[in-house]
């Protein structure tokens, strides 16, 4: 049936579009983006996710007809390899492609309605080590539904709001016997880390997030018993912090990592490997760690962490360069395969900056550098949508 209409529509413009004719060898030559994967998931505050993945940055609109949910892609051909992969309990009843000229219209079939979409609402994140460009939508009932089931749970949403503060895991790097990188003037990465992290510690709580870190002293702690701390005291962000070392002495600035089970790029492997080897543990771990990980998460709800991780280190990036900290040249955000980011936690690790660099060195050691950085991830921590 769907079939029918599009063909149909397709004939249409090709029969009346003589004027036009021009512009198809165009349409024909373009590189066309290719549908690679779907799938559903629900976020915390029972909202749904549609996560749509493409080989190119994608050019979409979204209509909303009644109980459905429309994103038309465009110079995309449906692929029939593509099955949405569906969680259970979302809004998404089914999704369908249905090849309409030269758009691949992806229809959502939803079991409630759902309002217009806000832009907070909908991300489009860049390809890391394991994804390609991937459309995340989200989105809830219309603010009707969302009144009568307040209504019937009894002003719940209420006690909730209250309780519900966003729990934050700061986690300074190295410690004890492990000194992490050491600059020229013998300033040592676990020291300058955990000056930070307790500045970081006293915004956090003064701005009314809950804080833990998982080290408060000059201890030494395994990397697998940090991320182990993140789960047990149910972080819903994972901060990680680090100063980095360069070869070259020329080399500065900051950069952020998340996880991934490859590394986006040479440098950002040999650093997880620098990074991991407090624990031996090899970049290729990860078997392992997936094995582990799989018991607690299904792999829609690993994409979700990982979704969330991303947006939570490109915000991270741009509160940086808004706080006018210099960035390492290079892409905003890097990804490896980082033990200590292994978790059910979403987060990232942030390199402040590097003491292999003499005049990174000294801003580092500095009470006003250091209070600069903070207040760039505080901005990152209070622009972060924890309830995405
Ligand atoms: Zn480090």
């Amino acid at each position: 049936m769907t079939m029918k209409i599009s063909r149909r529509g397709f004939l249409g413009v090709s029969t009346f579009a003589f004027s036009v004719t021009m512009i198809a060898p165009r349409v024909a030559f373009a590189a066309r983006n290719a549908l690679r994967s779907m799938r559903t998931g629900v976020q915390p505050g029972n909202k749904t996710r549609l996560v749509i993945e493409t080989s190119t940055r994608p050019s979409y609109s979204l209509s909303y007809p009644e109980k459905q949910l429309v994103v038309d892609i465009a110079n995309m051909a449906a692929n029939s390899s593509v099955v949405a992969k569906l969680a259970s309990g979302t809004l998404v009843a089914d999704v369908k492609q249905v090849q309409s000229g030269d758009h691949l219209r992806i229809v959502a079939t939803l079991r409630k309605p759902i309002a217009e979409l806000q832009k907070s609402q909908i991300m489009l994140l860049e390809p890391n080590g394991d994804n390609d460009y991937r459309l995340v939508l989200d989105f809830s009932p219309t603010s009707a539904e969302k009144i009568a089931a307040a209504v019937t749970s009894g002003g719940a949403t209420q006690n909730k709001t209250a309780q519900n503060k966003n729990i934050i895991i700061i986690d300074p790097g190295h410690g004890g016997k492990d000194p992490g990188c050491i600059g020229k003037n013998g300033t040592r990465e676990k020291d300058v880390v955990l000056s930070v992290g307790r500045k970081l510690k006293a915004k956090l709580d003064a701005a009314g997030f809950k804080t833990y870190m998982t080290r408060t002293n000059d201890t030494y702690l395994k990397l697998v018993s940090r991320a182990e701390f993140a789960e047990t005291h149910k972080g819903d962000l994972f901060i990680s912090l680090h100063a980095n070392a360069n070869p070259s002495r020329t080399v500065k600035g900051f950069s952020i990592y998340t996880l991934s089970e490859k590394a986006s790029d040479e440098e950002a492997k040999k650093l997880a490997e620098s990074e991991n080897a407090a624990d031996k543990i090899g970049v290729d771990g990860f078997t392992e760690f997936e094995r582990d990980i799989r018991a607690a998460l299904s792999s829609l709800q690993q994409h979700a962490v990982a979704e969330m991780s991303e947006e939570y280190a490109n915000g991270c990036a741009r509160a940086f360069r808004s706080n006018k900290v210099e960035a390492q040249p290079g892409p905003g955000v890097r990804h490896a395969p980082f033990a200590v980011l292994r978790s059910t936690v979403p987060g990232a690790l942030i390199e402040l900056g590097h003491l292999s660099n003499a005049g990174e060195e000294r801003l580092l050691k500095s009470p006003d550098h250091q209070d600069k950085l903070v207040a760039a991830i505080v901005r990152s921590v209070k622009n972060y949508n924890f309830d995405v």
